[in-house]
């Protein structure tokens, strides 16, 4: 993989797509029928913002599965990308299937993360996993834990961020709900993640229900982020899902990436080659000056 820290973008547009700074604020935006962004701005840490105009690339692997993370995150920070994701404690719905380093892979997701500038974040499925993630900066609730309350109420007692997916049949009202257990607990820094619903549809591996976004504007001030890789299930899909959810208004997007997608020990149908996230970059950033004024 050592060729991918050279590669240039071929969008042919005249962007530069290579910044290393991600920190896009498009709130002066040239739509007169909707207001897209959320109000509620959130600091992530490390000077990074989310919310209120302050767009947010968060990309990496679905699992880190060993050292590859580093050149990985190489990678992604080169491609402007601030927050690189890698789960370590899977929640996989075959139980014979790779189940993530756990503590391990959260020290190599920290690390890479520290060595590149980057925030990092993981899932957590459990309360007593808590003191493991330490040193991750931002707590991901996976959509198996949407609804797990003691789960939400004891990341409402962290001084974390935590990005809360949308479970799979969890109605927007109730994903509100879900929110107000980590408020309520005394954490305002939450994020809303749509990644897809389960419906009657089986060419894609969910949903991906693009008016949750604009929705869940109009009902809380919380940043959304869309999570395309997980909605699809496609890799081929995850490009049109993410530049349609930023029109939408999504505040940040989460996307899989691997070096050598069809090795991946998780989710290898949906993960971005390096060149695909970088093209796909490039089209965020076309997307955010089409966007804005
Ligand atoms: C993930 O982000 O790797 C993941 C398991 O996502 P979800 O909870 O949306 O299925
Ligand atoms: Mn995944």
């Amino acid at each position: 993989m050592t060729e991918i820290n050279q590669m240039n973008c071929n969008a042919t547009n005249n962007n530069d797509c290579s910044s290393t700074n991600n920190q896009i604020h498009h709130k002066d935006t040239i739509l007169n029928s909707f207001n897209p962004y959320s109000s509620r701005v959130i600091d992530l840490g490390n000077g990074q913002l989310i919310g209120g105009g302050y767009f947010q690339t968060i990309a990496g692997p679905c699992s880190v599965e060993g050292e590859h993370i580093f050149e990985l995150a190489s990678f992604l920070k080169s491609c402007g990308v601030s927050i690189l994701r890698g789960g370590a404690f899977k929640p996989r719905t075959c139980p014979d299937s790779f189940q993530g380093l756990g503590k391990r892979g959260l020290e190599l997701l920290s690390k890479a993360g520290h060595e590149n500038s980057m925030l990092t974040i993981s899932e957590i499925m459990s309360e007593g996993d808590i003191e493991l993630y330490h040193d991750i900066d931002i707590l991901q609730v996976g959509a198996r834990n949407c609804q797990n309350y003691s789960l939400l109420k004891a990341l409402g007692k962290t001084d974390k961020p935590v990005l809360l997916k949308r479970g799979m049949a969890t109605t927007i009202d109730e994903l509100l709900s879900c929110a107000r257990y980590i408020t309520q607990s005394g954490n305002e820094r939450v994020i809303l993640c749509e990644r897809g619903i389960r419906t009657f549809e089986r060419k894609t591996r969910n949903t991906f229900d693009i008016s949750a976004i604009a929705a869940l504007h109009e009902e809380c001030d919380f940043p959304i982020v869309a999570d395309p890789s997980h909605a699809t299930g496609l890799a081929d899909l995850v490009a049109p899902c993410t530049l349609s959810a930023i029109a939408c208004g999504a505040d940040g997007v989460q996307i899989e990436v691997h070096e050598n997608p069809q090795a991946a020990l998780s989710d290898k149908e949906q993960a971005l080659t390096p060149e695909q996230f970088k093209n796909l970059m490039c089209d965020v950033q076309t997307m955010h000056n089409f966007l804005t004024k």
